[in-house]
């Protein structure tokens, strides 16, 4: 009987109406982000061991008219859970294959590739691979140049789904990058099973690099299970020398992080190292 009252009291608190309250209010103003045109794309960089820039990613920020810029871990889940996710995915692939577009037809970017985060509620709807097609083909974007990240929540359920479909766009040469992982439901079994072409460490993992024996060893093992899979490994979230020295010397080239450049507008991302 405690337990109960305590949680009609709950279901009641005064806080949480109001954190209820804000949430609707978020949500109806993200339905409205798109019509009006305040989602935007920031770019940042992924090196190489000598600091060339071998790829970008592109990472959504929302700028809302009041809150100003808020960050996707905001309002992608719940953009997820109201399905908004589709549309706004949908802009989001639009709008990285419209700039890879023209960094293709610049000689000296001609070798970078550009990542897209892909939700895995997007990555299911029927005709995802089908939208994809039509992007690239409208935009003119290479596909071989196109890297979709995906989670590992992704390969829980339909998986034979999501292997069919990866395939599918790996035969017009569209990359997959599996995200943070590491983090998620990672079963050795599943990324033997699925075709794809790079991993990225999770910044967790990288965050605790040269304090954390755990996280040295996790992040160790990784980049030997890339190497024996054969695939790229990239880590995300560097942020200091010493961290970038300890990847580079256990054998990860490619490395993303505030040391190397934050996302960015397209106009100041610098491509030239
Ligand atoms: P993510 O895909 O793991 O992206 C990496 C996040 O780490 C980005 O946060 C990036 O700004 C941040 N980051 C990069 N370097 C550093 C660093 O050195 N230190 C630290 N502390 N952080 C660093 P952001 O941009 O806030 O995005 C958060 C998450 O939102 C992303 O995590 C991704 O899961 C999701 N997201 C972003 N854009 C999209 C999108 O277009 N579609 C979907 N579905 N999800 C997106
Ligand atoms: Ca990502
Ligand atoms: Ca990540
Ligand atoms: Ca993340």
């Amino acid at each position: 009987a405690k337990a109960a009252g305590r949680n009609v009291m709950a279901f009641f608190d005064p806080e949480m109406q109001v954190r209820l309250q804000a949430r609707a209010r978020l949500e109806t103003d993200l339905r409205q982000a798109l019509p009006n045109d305040e989602l935007r794309l920031h770019y940042q960089p992924q090196v190489d061991e000598r600091g060339a820039v071998v790829g970008v990613e592109a990472l959504l920020r929302w700028q809302h008219p009041v809150r100003g810029l808020v960050s996707p871990d905001e309002f992608i889940p719940l953009a997820e859970e109201n399905q908004l996710i589709v549309p706004i995915g949908h802009w989001v692939l639009e709008a990285a294959c419209r700039q890879l577009a023209a960094w293709a037809a610049d000689p000296a970017r001609a070798v970078m590739s550009l990542s897209v985060n892909v939700s895995p509620r997007q990555f299911r709807e029927p005709d995802f691979v089908k939208r994809v097609l039509e992007i690239l083909e409208a935009t003119g974007a290479p596909a071989s140049r196109l890297k979709l990240e995906v989670t590992e929540s992704l390969l829980l359920e339909a998986r034979d789904e999501a292997r069919s479909r990866i395939l599918e766009l790996r035969e017009w040469g569209v990359r997959f990058a599996l995200d943070d992982f590491g983090t998620g439901y990672s079963s050795l079994a599943y990324l033997k099973r699925l075709p794809l072409d790079q991993l990225k460490i999770d910044q967790s993992f990288v965050r605790d690099l040269l304090e954390d024996e755990a996280s040295e060893a996790i992040v160790a093992s990784t980049i030997a299970l890339a190497q024996s899979l054969q695939l790229e490994v990239v880590a995300e979230g560097v942020e200091t020398v010493a961290q970038r020295d300890w990847l580079l010397a256990h054998g990860c080239r490619i490395l993303q992080g505030y040391l190397f450049g934050r996302p960015v507008p397209v106009e100041a991302l610098e491509l030239d190292g």
